[in-house]
């Protein structure tokens, strides 16, 4: 076994601010440095290895290692290294790219664009969105709709589309114009006897009652993820986004789906706008896109959105947005691989078989004193742990259940993560086997049964 590098420790304690951490905290506990990985394993600096069941943050699709990947990297550094997308200029893998996500669109589309990451890309919808209304005399649309928990991303517009405390404690955020409705939580949100279609119809009419107390005219848009990712994986009831599609269409709100997880066969289709039936105006994909290896996003829009842009565009002489590393071409040419491989491989559809081999060995979690829900659909599931399974009542944040669940799973050699607090993602690869699905599930129930232990 390699040796713990513990200059490596103190270099990263000494001069690195790290993401979405405690930095306090990390002065103490340092890093865990991570040194390289196979399929849905990697190990540590220490050579321990962890099997991935969250495929790094819901996004390592294809897993680690993959040959392909690297060389069409590789093939187009040596080809064309960069060239950016601003005033006209185009380069060969960003044309295919763009054209062959509007082929796989789950609706018309017209026009992709592409960014860096997701948070970028839910930015320049919200940007968009207003550049529409604008440019057809609605100023006054201003206000973006999202949900309660939602996770949208970190820049000040998309953490404010974002929903979870700790992204706004200390940051002054949301920023103003930012709304949230409730979310399609099936398992704590329908009253006593109330079905899940009228749950949806219920939260239909509470998005109808927001738009009208703050004005139709001041709405511009409506965003949601298919499933809901990092506020505690929620997958909405059927009727829940045709609903909500026809609440907007009453006020010409435009909707964005936010497939920066659900996109690329996690729901078990190519987008979850498929598995949930959601009709958006411009979708957002990212971390599948190019199976996490290098960084982009694509954001799509409608005709309808494109035509109104493009006039308002030629009347202000350029649209006036776009990034330097947008439309990378290196990173083009690794997503257009990524996709490849997800068609040659028939992977969307071995998510979709995999659905119930999941559901097989995560369902009999439910007997399980912690934990209150298993839900999910594809590679997409969470485990929901609670202090009382008849009252559904959840543990106190402080007692930080699902952390602690997390971290016994990650000493005994399973990589998961708590969302929401008290939600163990399973995500893993789309290449998983049913193996490593149930070595993953075992591994899962000894670290609850060590938590219950301990809460004794
Ligand atoms: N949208 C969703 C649904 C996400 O889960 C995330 C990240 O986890 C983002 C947007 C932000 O993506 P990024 O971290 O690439 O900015």
């Amino acid at each position: 076994m390699a040796r713990r590098n513990t200059n490596l420790r103190e270099m990263d304690i000494a001069s690195h601010l790290h993401a979405q951490t405690n930095l306090k905290a990390h002065e103490t506990t340092g890093p865990l440095i991570v040194a390289g990985g196979e399929g849905c394993y990697f190990y540590d600096d220490s050579g321990k290895r962890y099997l991935d069941m969250h495929a790094g943050l819901w996004s390592l699709s294809l897993g680690l290692g993959n040959e392909r990947l690297a060389e069409a990297a590789a093939r187009q550094f040596k080809t064309l290294a960069y060239a950016q997308t601003f005033g006209h200029r185009s380069s060969e893998p960003v044309i295919e790219l763009c054209d062959a996500l509007v082929n796989l669109a789950p609706v018309p589309m017209s026009k992709t664009m592409l960014q860096s990451s997701g948070s970028e890309a839910n930015d320049t919808a919200v940007k968009i969105a207003w550049y529409y209304w604008n440019s057809r005399n609605e100023p006054g649309r201003r206000k973006i709709i999202a949900r309660k928990r939602a996770y949208h991303g970190t820049t000040a517009v998309a953490a404010s589309l974002t929903d979870l405390p700790h992204m706004h404690a200390g940051f002054g955020l949301p920023l103003p114009g930012f709304l949230h409705v409730s979310c399609p939580d099936t398992y704590r949100g329908p009253n006593e006897g109330e079905s899940e279609a009228e749950f949806a119809t219920r939260l239909a009419e509470e998005l109808d009652a927001t738009i009208r107390r703050e004005g139709p005219e001041t709405i511009a848009a409506f965003i949601a993820e298919p499933v809901m990712g990092a506020g505690g994986i929620y997958t909405p009831p059927d009727t829940y986004f045709p609903k909500i599609r026809e609440v907007l269409d009453r006020y010409g709100i435009l909707l964005i789906a936010d497939e920066v997880i659900c996109g690329f066969g996690r729901t078990g289709s190519w987008w979850g706008s498929q598995s949930y039936g959601v009709q958006p105006d411009m979708i957002t994909s990212a971390k599948a896109l190019s199976s996490s290896y290098l960084p982009i996003s694509a954001l799509m829009i409608n005709q309808k959105i494109y035509e109104t842009i493009a006039d308002k565009s030629d009347s202000v002489g350029v649209f006036g947005h776009g990034y330097t590393y947008g439309g990378h071409p290196v990173c083009a040419a690794v997503a257009l691989e990524t996709i490849r491989i997800y068609q040659e491989d028939a992977l969307i559809d071995r998510a979709a078989g995999l659905d119930a081999v999941m559901r097989r060995h995560l369902e009999p979690l439910k007997d399980h004193p912690l934990v209150g829900d298993v839900r999910g659909r594809g590679l997409m599931w969470g485990v929901e742990v609670v202090a009382d399974k008849q009252t559904k009542k959840a543990f106190e944040p402080a007692q930080k259940v699902g952390a602690r669940v997390s971290n016994a799973c990650f000493q005994k050699g399973l990589n998961t993560r708590a969302v929401g607090g008290h939600v163990l993602a399973f995500t893993p690869a789309l290449i998983v086997t049913e193996e490593e699905i149930s070595t993953a599930a075992g591994l899962l129930t000894d670290a609850l049964d060590q938590v219950e232990a301990e809460l004794k």
